[in-house]
């Protein structure tokens, strides 16, 4: 039976970044559902579709067949066969991302793809709902998240350091938009699962994270 990581939070808390380090020293894969979502987003925007047009959502977002596969241990994500990593990034597109997936529809699209990553390979798997919804079963599940400003703090020097002007305010306010989008909707809301490890990353720096993660999947997964 392949084993199953689960690590779901809230925008901006450093899922990815200590997702994909735990895939590596495990030796499993690493998969990031979030950019599933983004890839659909992209079809959308593509498309003209505003984000508030759930009735247009519905209709097109099944033209957009998501698969992905890995290059070099990196997950590439192809829309209709298009590689896409280097477009799916923008706010843009995360916050079409955020609104589309409250359809019950686009998350169906992407349900099976994510269950059969997990049932064929070890992964560590990054999203809202993997530990809720999509592997109710995961050996371990983490719920990890940082305060509103630190996480807004963090995507700021992350944005600013590729040489992209941004506002602190505006980005926090994204954020905490996003949180209320993803918590409340009534298709597989981000909440944390009951068995899961609830991990505030406010006041921790990115080592520490990770040994402590490290040490909550090595003990649930032995
Ligand atoms: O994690 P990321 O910011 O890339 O995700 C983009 C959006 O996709 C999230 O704001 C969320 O609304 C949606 N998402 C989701 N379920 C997941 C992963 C992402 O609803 N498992």
């Amino acid at each position: 039976m392949s084993i199953n990581v689960a690590i779901d939070g809230p925008a901006g808390a450093g899922k990815s970044t200590i997702a994909k380090l735990v895939a590596k020293e495990m030796g499993f894969i690493y998969v990031d559902t979030g950019a599933m979502y983004r890839a659909i987003a992209l079809y959308l925007l593509r498309k003209n579709i505003s984000i508030d047009d759930n009735e247009a959502i519905e209709k097109y977002c099944g033209e957009a067949k998501v698969s992905i596969k890995y290059e070099d241990g990196v997950q590439v994500v192809l829309l209709n066969g298009e590689n896409v990593n280097g477009l799916i990034r923008t706010q843009e597109v995360g916050n079409m991302a955020s609104a589309s997936s409250t359809n019950g529809k686009v998350r169906a699209l992407l349900l099976d793809l994510q269950r059969n990553l997990a049932k064929e390979n070890d992964v560590v798997m990054d999203g809202r709902d993997i530990g809720t919804n999509i592997l109710p079963d995961a050996q371990c599940k983490i719920y990890l998240t940082a305060s509103s400003r630190v996480r807004a703090e963090r995507r700021y020097l992350e944005l600013t350091e590729k040489g992209i002007e941004c506002d602190l305010d505006t980005i926090e306010k994204e954020i905490i938009e996003r949180d209320e989008r993803d918590m409340n909707r009534e298709i597989a809301p981000l909440k944390q699962a009951s068995d899961a490890v609830y991990l505030d990353t406010s006041d921790m720096n990115i080592d520490e994270v990770k040994t402590k993660i490290m040490e909550i999947v090595k003990s649930s997964t032995k």
